[in-house]
C-alpha cells in the first residue's frame, strides 16, 4: 500500500486508538517535490537593513539579519495593513458615536474644542480608542461645559446691561475706511475722551472696534454689530465720551483736529492750512467717507 492510497484517512481508523490524541486527525497533503513556498526577502524596515538598532543592539525585528523574509506579497501586507487601519478607523468611529449619544453636551463641547484645545483633543482620542472616559476625565469636560454655559450667559447679561449708543455712525466710517485702505495700516479715530481703532481683519471679531479712554488709554469696551458692549469698569462719563463720537464722528474728529493739530484718523501733525482749518486731512476724510 503506497502512502498515497491512505493519506486522506483519518488516522484513528489506520491506527486505531494508540495512534494517541495530539496527533493530527489528518495528514497533511505533500506539495509536489518541485513546489518551493513564496518567499518575498526584503531589507528590514525597522533598521534600514543596518540589523542594529541604536548604537548597541540589535535590531529585533529582523534579529539582527537586516533583511526580512515573508510568505505574502508585499502589496498583499500593504493591503492587509490599510484593512487594518480602515477597521480600526470604522471601530473609532463607531465608539465615538455611541459616546455622543449617552454624553451628548460633552461630546459636543468636545468637537468644538478639539481643534485648538489639546486637553479636549485628548479626550476624543481617549473616546475612540477606549470607547470611553475615566469618571475624572468626564467631570473635567462636564466643569469645563458648565464654565463655557456659564461665560455665555454673564456675556449675554452683559451686552444686555450696555448702554444704548447708536453706532451706526462710527461703524459706517470705519466700515468706508476698511474698504479704502484695503486692509493697509489701522483704521481708527482719535477723539476727547475715547479712540476708537478697529480689531485687525485675522482677529476673532474681524468687525469689531475696540474703544479705549486714549492711544494708550484703559480698555472700555467694543462695539459689535450695532452695540457698544461696555466692560463693567466703564462709567457713565467714559460711555458718554463714547456716545458723543459715535453719534457723530466727523464732528469729534474735526473737534480733536482743532484742538491738537493732528488728523484724528491717522495722527499725523496738519500742515496745509486748509486741513488745520477744517481739523481734518482730505484723504482721511475721503477714506472715512465724510
Ligand atoms: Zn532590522
Ligand atoms: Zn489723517
Amino acid at each position: 500500500m503506497s502512502t498515497l492510497e491512505f493519506e486522506d484517512d483519518p488516522l484513528d481508523e489506520l491506527f486505531g486508538d494508540s495512534a494517541g490524541t495530539n496527533l493530527p486527525s489528518r495528514v497533511a497533503k505533500a506539495p509536489p517535490a518541485s513546489y518551493s513556498p513564496p518567499n518575498y526577502t526584503e531589507s528590514c524596515r525597522k533598521c534600514g537593513g543596518t540589523g542594529r538598532y541604536g548604537n548597541w543592539g540589535s535590531c529585533f525585528a529582523c534579529h539582527g539579519k537586516g533583511t526580512r523574509s515573508f510568505k505574502t506579497a508585499p502589496q498583499a501586507r500593504a493591503a492587509n495593513r490599510a484593512d487594518a487601519v480602515a477597521r480600526k478607523e470604522r471601530d473609532a468611529d463607531g465608539a465615538w458615536y455611541v459616546f455622543r449619544c449617552g454624553n451628548p453636551e460633552v461630546a459636543a463641547w468636545i468637537e468644538s474644542s478639539a481643534p485648538y484645545s489639546t486637553f479636549a483633543a485628548s479626550m476624543l482620542e481617549a473616546v475612540r480608542k477606549w470607547g470611553s472616559l475615566t469618571e475624572r476625565q468626564l467631570a473635567a469636560c462636564e466643569s469645563a461645559v458648565a464654565k463655557l454655559a456659564a461665560g455665555k450667559a454673564a456675556r449675554a447679561e452683559q451686552a444686555k446691561a450696555a448702554p444704548a449708543i447708536d453706532t451706526s455712525k462710527i461703524e459706517a466710517a470705519f466700515a468706508a475706511a476698511r474698504a479704502s485702505r484695503d486692509g493697509a495700516g489701522r483704521v481708527m479715530l482719535r477723539t476727547e475722551g475715547a479712540v476708537f481703532s478697529a480689531a485687525k481683519a485675522d482677529s476673532a471679531n474681524p468687525g469689531a472696534i475696540y474703544v479705549k479712554t486714549g492711544m494708550r488709554g484703559e480698555y472700555l469696551g467694543k462695539i459689535v454689530e450695532g452695540r457698544f458692549i461696555a466692560l463693567r469698569s466703564c462709567t457713565p462719563e467714559q460711555a458718554a465720551a463714547v456716545q458723543a463720537a459715535s453719534v457723530d464722528p466727523l464732528a469729534s474728529a474735526k473737534a480733536y483736529g482743532l484742538k491738537t493739530r493732528s488728523c484724528s484718523c491717522c495722527g499725523r501733525e496738519l500742515t496745509d492750512p486748509d486741513s488745520i482749518a477744517a481739523g481734518i486731512g482730505p484723504t482721511c476724510a475721503s477714506n472715512y467717507g465724510w
